[in-house]
Formats: C-alpha cells, sequence, structure tokens
C-alpha cells in the first residue's frame, strides 16, 4: 500500500507534469505561434482586395487582368525567398500553350436528300477540313470489337456516342480519343456520332460547344486529323432510313477548324526541405488563380466577375503558405502553385501534371484550394477529407483555430473530380481540395458562385485570417510528418497512387 508521503509527493509529481503537458493538450503545436504572427488580417485583406480588384477585370485566362494577377503571385514569391522550379521559363512561370478553336465555317453533311449542317444539326468536335463522297458504315459504339472485320478504307464510320457503360456526355467526350484512333488505324475518312442524351439536350450543347473552345496546343501542327463529328440523333427519316441500311452513301464538306494561339501562364515556386532525406519528398501546395473574366450579368451596372471566393481565396492562401514556409521551411520541400485556366477545364493544372517540373513520384500530397463560396464560417469544408490518411493533420490544424473540418457534403455534385486536385488524383497523388466551409449548395453559395457579386466586400476576413492559418499549419503538419500520407484502402485513386509510387 502506499504511504501518505508518497502519495503526496506523486500528486505534486503528477501536477507538474500536467503543468508541462498541459500546453501540447490544448494545441500548441510547433509552428502555430510563427504562422499566427506571419499572416495577418491586414496582408489578408489587402491581398484579397487586390486580386478580386476590379482593376484586374475577373483575371480571365488570355486578358491582361491576369498577366497583372501572376506578376503579382510572382514577385510574392521572390519576396518570399521562394526559388524557380528547375526547367521553368523566365523564373516562376511554366507557360501553357493553349489556343482557341474557332468552329469550322462550313460544315455539312448530305444523307439521302437530306442536308445537316453545322451549328443546327451538326457538330464538328476536332479535325482538318475535308470534301468527300463515299460509302457510310454504321458500326454500334466504334470501338475494337464493334469494328472487327470491317472495311472501313475511305468511308464515313457512323457510330453511337459513348459506349454500354458510358452514358453521359463527359463520358462521350472521354471516348472520342480512343475511337478517333481506331477509325484512323482502319483507314476512315471521318466519324460521325449520333449524339443523344437528356443530361445535356442538343440546343444546350450547340449553345456551349459551338463558340470558340480552349484548349491544350496539343503540337499536332500541320498533322491531318481525322475529323470528328457530333449528329444530332433524332427521328429525321433519312436518318432512320441510314440506320436500317437504306442509305449507304453520303457526302461530307467541312473547313479546317480555325486556331488562335493564346497565352497562358502557371505561377510555380518552391522551398526546399530541411530534412536530408525527405527534401527529396515534395508536398505541393496549390490554388487556380484565373476567373471567367467580364461579361453580360444580371446587374446592369456591373460586368466584372471578381473571383473574390472562386479563387483569390485559395490564391492568397497560397500566398500566406509561401511567406510563412518560406520563413520557416519544414522538412519536406514544398511546392507552391497558382494554375491559370481552371475555369476553362482545368487546363493549367493538368498541362503541369502532363509536363512536372518536379516529377511527379517525387511529390507525394497536393494540398488544392478551390471554393464557390461559403455558407457556414464555423467550417472548413474539404472535399475529399476522408480518403486520404491526412484526415487526422487536416481535422487537429482546424480545432487549432477553433473551427471543424468537415467532408463534401454534397458527394452527388462531384466536386472531387471537378477542380484542379483531379489532375493529380488521376494520376495517383493523393489529393483533397480544401475549402471555405460549405454545408450544402443553398442559396447563399449561389449568390456568388459565378456571379459578379462574388466581390471583396462582404467576406468575412475574421473567418478567412483563421481559415488562411489552418491551411498553412495543415501543410506544415504534413510537411513535417515523418509518414507519408497515402489513399485510403480502396479509394478510386488508389491504384494509380501504387502504381505513380511503384508500392
Ligand atoms: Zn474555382
Amino acid at each position: 500500500m502506499m504511504t501518505q508521503i508518497n502519495c503526496i509527493m506523486k500528486t505534486i509529481k503528477l501536477m507538474l507534469l500536467s503543468l508541462l503537458v498541459l500546453p501540447a493538450v490544448n494545441g500548441q503545436v510547433p509552428g502555430k505561434k510563427r504562422i499566427d504572427q506571419s499572416i495577418t488580417l491586414s496582408e489578408s485583406e489587402f491581398q484579397l482586395r487586390f486580386l478580386a480588384s476590379d482593376e484586374l477585370k475577373g483575371r480571365d485566362t488570355g486578358s491582361s487582368g491576369i498577366d497583372v494577377a501572376a506578376r503579382y503571385i510572382a514577385e510574392k514569391f521572390r519576396l518570399y525567398g521562394l526559388t524557380p522550379l528547375p526547367g521553368a521559363d523566365d523564373g516562376y512561370f511554366q507557360t501553357v500553350k493553349l489556343q482557341e478553336t474557332y468552329p469550322p465555317e462550313k460544315g455539312q453533311l448530305v444523307l439521302g436528300n437530306d442536308r445537316f449542317e453545322q451549328g443546327k444539326e451538326l457538330l464538328v468536335l476536332r479535325g482538318s477540313g475535308i470534301k468527300l463522297d463515299t460509302e457510310v458504315v454504321f458500326a454500334n459504339y466504334g470501338l475494337e470489337a464493334d469494328l472487327e472485320g470491317l472495311d472501313l478504307k475511305d468511308k464515313i464510320l457512323v457510330v453511337k456516342a459513348g459506349s454500354t457503360e458510358a452514358t453521359n456526355p463527359r463520358q462521350f467526350f472521354g471516348l472520342i480519343g480512343t475511337k478517333q484512333q481506331l477509325a484512323k488505324s482502319m483507314g476512315a475518312a471521318a466519324v460521325v456520332e449520333l449524339y443523344n442524351s437528356p443530361a445535356i439536350p442538343w440546343p444546350m450543347l450547340l449553345n456551349y460547344l459551338n463558340q470558340p473552345q480552349l484548349g491544350v496546343d496539343k503540337d499536332e501542327k500541320e498533322q491531318k486529323e481525322l475529323p470528328y463529328i457530333w449528329l444530332q440523333d433524332s427521328q429525321n427519316d433519312q436518318l432512320v432510313a441510314f440506320k436500317e441500311n437504306k442509305i449507304s452513301k453520303a457526302s461530307l464538306e467541312i473547313s479546317d477548324l480555325v486556331k488562335k494561339p493564346i497565352p497562358a501562364r502557371n505561377v510555380l515556386g518552391m522551398i526546399e526541405g530541411t530534412d536530408e532525406k525527405l527534401k527529396n519528398e515534395f508536398l505541393l501546395l496549390s490554388a487556380h488563380y484565373d476567373h471567367v473574366g467580364v461579361g453580360q450579368s444580371s446587374d446592369p451596372n456591373d460586368s466584372i466577375f471578381n473571383g473574390a471566393r472562386d479563387n483569390a481565396i485559395g490564391t492568397v492562401a497560397v500566398l500566406s503558405a509561401a511567406k510563412t514556409l518560406g520563413a520557416n521551411p519544414p522538412k519536406r520541400s514544398v511546392i507552391f502553385a497558382a494554375w491559370t485556366a481552371e475555369e476553362k477545364g482545368l487546363l493549367g493544372s493538368d498541362y503541369y501534371a502532363e509536363n512536372p517540373l518536379v516529377p511527379l513520384d517525387q511529390t507525394i500530397y497536393n494540398l488544392n484550394i478551390d471554393g464557390a463560396g461559403y455558407n457556414d464560417t464555423t467550417v472548413i469544408t474539404v472535399i475529399g477529407l476522408e480518403r486520404t490518411s491526412a484526415e487526422q493533420h487536416i481535422k487537429e490544424a482546424a480545432q487549432n483555430y477553433g473551427l471543424t473540418a468537415i467532408a463534401d457534403p454534397a458527394p452527388e455534385q462531384g466536386l472531387f473530380d471537378r477542380s484542379d486536385n483531379v489532375s493529380f488524383a488521376k494520376k495517383g497523388i493523393p489529393a483533397p481540395t480544401y475549402s471555405t466551409g460549405f454545408t450544402s449548395f443553398d442559396e447563399e453559395i449561389m449568390k456568388y458562385y459565378h456571379q459578379v457579386t462574388d466581390e471583396p466586400d462582404g467576406l468575412h476576413f475574421n473567418y478567412l485570417l483563421s481559415y488562411f492559418r489552418a491551411y498553412v499549419l495543415t501543410a506544415s503538419k504534413i510537411a513535417n510528418d515523418k509518414k507519408r500520407p497515402f489513399w485510403i484502402e480502396g479509394d478510386k485513386y488508389e491504384v494509380a497512387g501504387k502504381e505513380l509510387y511503384g508500392k
């Protein structure tokens, strides 16, 4: 049995011990103090007000406004002591070769005695100009099994969009490259795909696609590309007759698509880690800095889509991380990235993922930021929170600032696969998106989402200050943790991850 005096001694010891332990229990995580000194309310507000200002005209890809934003970010990187990435162009920039493709001036398909025209029943998606009279062959979905044994030489191949599994327009698009390649390898002259999807009805599709499209310039200059055309699948009697094998010839005439280069740049910088071994591993902190520019809006007095929430907030978070970690490097190296052309289809991040300046298998995690806005200033919404083993770091960092990290409240929206993080996730890099707090897509979100009202005025700067600090603390925890974060077992990108890192 313990003596009285022993018992008192032990109590005193425990009390002393608890005094020593207490700060950690209360969340005095290393780095927090420095983070709080580094990231201030006034500086955050200044950066948000500058990046989302009317003068930057909505930071549209290809505009002068976005160039000012790019210069601002690059010079901040310089100020914070970041080094350019190896192989970057002109310091902190990575040129992203984009081009705008205009619909062909002329495009028509004559089937039987009916004429289908570009911008009406016809949409030329890809391909060089062509004029021919030839046989037409119908081959189900135009996949390998469908084409087996067919003679397609110099003929027009007609197929259904998608496949038995690929049933929505996004998936239709995903199969175009494969089908185009297959048809080309068999000598076909053109592919006409019958489009029919209730998800995006034909008139809406026309509205969206029969105008200049921005894409990556894949350097396919001078090469003849097989024309790939969508035709509205309808009850048109000539089309029906064709499907019943009563028509076997058609003529097709399209002019070349007109292509114009568009200047665009990612802004990138890095700091080297302090640990001899871990510095060869890179944490990628990123956000897109472009927005949608100037255009018609519901407000006759405003035409500037300032993009304060989408995504000046993300850009300022990355700048805050660059400032803090630039002055206090963690064990791992860190890449800071501001992507261009996210709003045009994730083009900047996708370009980097295809042309990385640091090998992707050394890039161990991507903490990306994008956001439509927020409707709850007590939370941080992390799209993919529960999908990587960094969940605990993210939650703890938020707690340190009195916030709760919550997972995607609207998984049916497919947000995980709709922002720059997916450019890396599909390569295998664990990559959630760290958004400001939202609990549903309600009116409060839609009031600002891609609207001219998405202005810096009215932002909750105090909430954002905590949000920025929590982001940087999360990054610091991940960059200092000896254990590398990875996908949770069974995640749809886990296999890609194992392949990338050779696990
Ligand atoms: Zn965005």
